[in-house]
């Protein structure tokens, strides 16, 4: 059966997350401020309208994949927001990254207007989105995902429930966290077998069936021409921004400062994402940290 779907941001993330839908077989009507993104959207089958409105008035599910808490924030509250013009019992779901808080807040405002609403933000990148493989760490009642698992099972391929309204933004933060640093250690260690005279190749493919493995080395390697299709071999275009890793880096030290916990590392990763993105790197891919020390010098 063909459910009503309003999809408000066809970003990088956002953009193949709607098409998967599309292609499930789903009314969708995308949203986005850029007219380039609508067009994408709507050359690939989805439904567009001038209409947000009307659109949201008509929706069963309305899904966000915005840039932070601040567009969640104006998207969903307010006269012109989405909670003042869903219908009652319009399932929400949020996928952008954003603080805990922040999800809480809007996740209290829909509750009282009588829509169920989850906190679902993603893991997996671009490829993910794209292959419908994403993880989904989903905060909120068990009802609303009950609600919302086939439709989050076209996107992705695993969905933990974290636990009440803003869980699943708190251990998005976790991870993203831990991926900024392994981002940093990676391209530091790839770059320590450069300058000993080793090929980047051969660096990678040693520590990817060692002990130093982990997902940037499996899937997202950050020095040019060593893997095929990821952001780095295509001039850090795409993938996932400098600030958007710069916003979740922001949003971690945050929720350590707020709960009394010691991230060091976390603190030093953000320290150096800020200083790439000043150095003209923030619309990059984060993965373009591999180039901080030519940035700098
Ligand atoms: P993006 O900047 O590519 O896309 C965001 C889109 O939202 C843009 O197209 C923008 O025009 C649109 N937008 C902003 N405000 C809007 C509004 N009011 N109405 C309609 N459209 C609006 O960002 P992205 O890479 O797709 O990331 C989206 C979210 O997902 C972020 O919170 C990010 O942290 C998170 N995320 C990204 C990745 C990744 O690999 N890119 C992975 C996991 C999570």
């Amino acid at each position: 059966m063909s459910t009503n779907i309003v999809f408000i941001g066809l970003g990088n993330m956002g953009l193949p997350m709607a098409q998967n839908l599309v292609r499930a077989g789903h009314a969708v009507t995308g949203f986005d401020l850029l007219p380039a993104s609508v067009q994408q959207f709507a050359d690939g089958g989805g439904l567009v309208s001038d209409n947000q409105v009307a659109a949201i008035q008509a929706a069963d599910i309305v899904i966000t994949m915005l840039p932070a808490s601040r567009h969640v924030l104006g998207a969903y509250l307010g006269d012109a927001g989405i909670l003042a013009q869903a219908r009652r019992g319009t399932l929400l779901i949020d996928c952008s990254t954003i603080s805990t808080e922040a999800a809480r807040q809007v996740g209290r405002a829909a509750e009282e207007k009588g829509m169920p609403m989850l906190d679902a933000p993603v893991s997996g990148g671009t490829a993910g989105a794209t292959n419908g493989t994403l993880t989904f760490m989903v905060g909120g009642e068990d009802a609303a995902l009950a609600a919302a698992r086939p439709y989050l099972e076209i996107m992705g391929k695993a969905i933990f429930h974290a636990g009440g309204s803003g869980c699943g933004q708190t251990v998005k933060i976790c991870n993203n966290m831990l991926l900024g640093i392994l981002m940093i250690g990676t391209s530091e260690a790839i770059r320590l077998g450069v300058a000993n005279g080793l090929d980047a190749k051969v660096v990678s493919d040693v520590m990817a069936k060692s002990s130093g493995r982990n997902w940037t080395l499996d899937v997202y390697n950050p020095c040019p021409g060593v893997a095929e299709n990821v952001p780095a071999s295509r001039g850090y275009t795409g993938g996932f921004g400098v600030d958007l890793m710069l916003k979740d880096l922001g949003l971690a030290m945050e929720s350590a400062e707020a709960s009394g916990a010691s991230v060091p590392l976390g603190a030093l990763a953000r320290t150096l994402y800020d200083m790439h993105s000043k150095a003209g790197s923030g619309g990059l891919d984060f993965s373009s940290i591999y180039r901080l020390q030519d940035t700098l010098a």
